[in-house]
């Protein structure tokens, strides 16, 4: 409700230009963007891209048109260190996370044609070892069984699920989704896999990771990327593991193995670290400071203050439900500034 009326303000204030008046203040300020996958076009009535992660091509493109003219993209790390910041315009970061291809074959390509920077988080077991995303491989099992039923023993209990109908098959993704997250990372694996026995889907990695939606980056894009001076890479993990349900020495292998990884490809520094899911703790935080980490990016929404110097940065996470509006609003205000000030007083 609050929300809709969230998305009519910013309609009025796209329409009047007052996106662009407010958007014109706070030198010190930076917006960082997170992205995931950049896509052809949107599945029609699938199962697939159901939270709208993956943003179109072409909406992808108009939002990159409306930053080039209406702000000042740069670098991650010319933001943390204050350089090439503008104080007429607003200061946006482009990130991206998870390592697919098409960040490469889409997103890479439209924003060389408008000459825009982007940081570019990776999974190194997804990138460079090409072992699917898991929460892909669920999406890819649930989408193509032809099941009409599942039973699934799962913490002492037993559940049956109806599969006939997409809205069946998104109750399932949804459970699915929500018990991976929270179950141990060590008995994942094994629940995963005994998911895909019921399903009766065979996975074979290669099979999945040809769908351009779900193909990794290659090593060679990765060193065209970096060696182009427009690319920056950050680590994503190595299994993109929902960090708080691991022990501190994977959390630490997480973050060393991955850091490793990302320089030898790059040939860069890897300097930051953004948490898979968004799920992280102190123990989390510490592990990755302790692995040589700078900085750390997280999807909570906040804005980037660099007088406060904070090491743990939060970020706007563009769906495809982010219209033209919305998107303008987000990064410039004040609707969303107001929206997010009225929600953090309870
Ligand atoms: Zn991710």
């Amino acid at each position: 409700m609050l929300y809709s009326l969230v998305t009519s303000l910013c309609e009025m204030a796209y329409a009047s230009g007052l996106n662009r008046f407010m958007g014109t203040y706070g030198k010190n300020s930076v917006i960082f963007l997170m992205y995931h996958g950049i896509i052809k076009s949107r599945p029609h009535d699938s199962l697939k891209n159901h939270y709208g992660y993956n943003i179109e091509e072409k909406e992808f493109e108009s939002q990159v048109q409306y930053l080039a003219s209406h702000c000042n993209v740069i670098k991650a790390s010319d933001a943390l260190s204050g350089s090439n910041l503008s104080r007429n315009k607003k200061n946006v970061v482009i990130t991206f996370d998870d390592g697919y291809r098409n960040n490469y074959t889409s997103a890479y390509s439209i924003l060389t044609k408008y000459d825009l920077p982007a940081l570019y988080s990776i999974s190194t077991d997804f990138v460079a070892d090409r072992i699917p995303l898991w929460n892909d491989v669920i999406e890819y099992a649930v989408m193509n069984t032809t099941k009409n039923t599942l039973k699934i023993k799962y913490d002492d209990s037993e559940y049956d699920f109806m599969l006939g109908t997409k809205d069946n098959k998104i109750k399932l993704y949804n459970w699915l989704l929500s018990n991976c997250i929270e179950i141990k990372q060590e008995m994942r694996e094994g629940f995963v896999s005994d998911i895909l026995k019921g399903l009766d889907v065979p996975v074979n990695n290669e099979k999945l990771l040809r769908d351009q939606d779900y193909e990794p980056m290659k090593p060679d894009d990765i060193r065209i990327m970096a060696d182009s001076g427009m690319a920056e890479f950050a680590s994503h993990s190595v299994h993109h593991y929902t960090l708080t349900n691991t022990t501190i020495e994977t959390l630490l292998n997480e973050a060393t193995e991955s850091k490793n990884r990302i320089e030898e490809l790059s040939g860069q520094q890897c300097k930051y670290f953004c948490i898979p899911g968004g799920h992280y703790n102190q123990q989390v935080t510490n592990a990755v400071f302790k692995a040589g980490y700078e900085k750390i990016f997280t999807s909570e929404v906040t804005e980037f203050d660099l007088m406060k110097k904070p090491d743990i940065i939060g970020r706007y996470c563009i769906t495809g439900s982010v219209n033209m509006a919305l998107f303008a609003d987000m990064i410039q205000g004040p609707i969303h500034r107001l929206y997010y000030f009225i929600k953090s007083m309870g």
